[in-house]
């Protein structure tokens, strides 16, 4: 479904995705650690190319995502995103926050939009707070805003940069959660993340990523229990 291959990015000198390449098949949920500045982020935005790289390839179904016939727009209703600070509109409702997206770029009707956008918040178990804004939410409610609003616009792959990272301890189980609701119903997911409960239960692929370079990648039990690198002990170690 997703193949990266020799994915490289410079911001001026300094390189920050060099040469990376994997792929993911339909249902796979692939997690990637690795310290802060190693380039997660900007992997991310590279698939759904919210950042342009200089060199190699993203296709997406066997299709390329930046090449003369690529549409970004459809690119951006396939590949649905969620972020570490939710980027949630603060003046709209949760649930416009979501038929938003969904009356511009999928033209639904506004009924359309309502019923669907009511659906997904009752699956991420906000139904009785479609009225509310951003300001009245927790964090985790905010959050599972905005994986419903990713969701709404069914999209093929989800991408997660670290969506438990600004929440309060207490508050992360209730994001997880929705996350590993979406793995059992089979959701490809790319996901970056420290929570390593949830790489080592629901991962079907780790990969480690430092300075821009996929260090070690395979299952998690691999890279959890028995890595081929001494980096990778060294980092889910400290991390453990
Ligand atoms: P991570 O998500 O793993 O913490 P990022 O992908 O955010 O890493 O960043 C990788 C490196 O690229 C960092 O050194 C960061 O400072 C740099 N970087 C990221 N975005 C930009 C940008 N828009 N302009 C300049 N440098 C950037
Ligand atoms: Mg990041």
């Amino acid at each position: 479904m997703l193949r990266v291959e020799n994915l490289s990015k410079s911001y001026g000198d300094e390189r920050v995705l060099r040469d990376v390449s994997f792929e993911m098949d339909r249902g796979d949920v692939e997690v990637v650690v690795g310290p802060s500045g190693s380039g997660k982020s900007t992997l991310l935005r590279c698939v759904n190319r919210l950042t342009e790289y200089d060199s190699g390839d993203i296709y997406l179904d066997g299709d390329s995502t930046t090449g003369p016939d690529a549409d970004v727009n459809q690119l951006r209703r396939d590949v649905g995103m969620v972020f570490q600070d939710f980027n949630l509109f603060a003046h709209l409702t949760a649930r416009k926050n979501i038929t938003l997206g969904l009356r511009r770029v999928k033209g639904l009707s506004k009924e359309e939009a309502r019923s669907a956008a009511d659906e997904h918040l009752e699956m991420v178990g906000l139904a009785a707070q479609a009225d509310s804004y951003p300001a009245e939410l927790s964090g985790g409610q905010k959050q599972r805003v905005g994986i419903a609003r990713a969701l709404a616009m069914e999209p093929k792959l989800m991408l997660f940069d670290e969506p438990t990272s600004a929440l309060d301890p207490e508050l992360i189980g209730e994001v997880v959660g929705v996350m590993e609701k979406l793995v059992e119903r089979g959701m490809t997911m790319l996901v970056v993340t420290h929570e390593m409960g949830f790489a080592r239960s629901a991962a079907s692929t780790v990969t480690f990523l430092e300075d821009g370079n996929i260090v070690e990648r395979g299952p998690p039990e691999q890279l959890f229990e028995s890595p081929e690198q001494a980096r990778t002990g060294e980092f889910l170690g400290r991390l453990d």
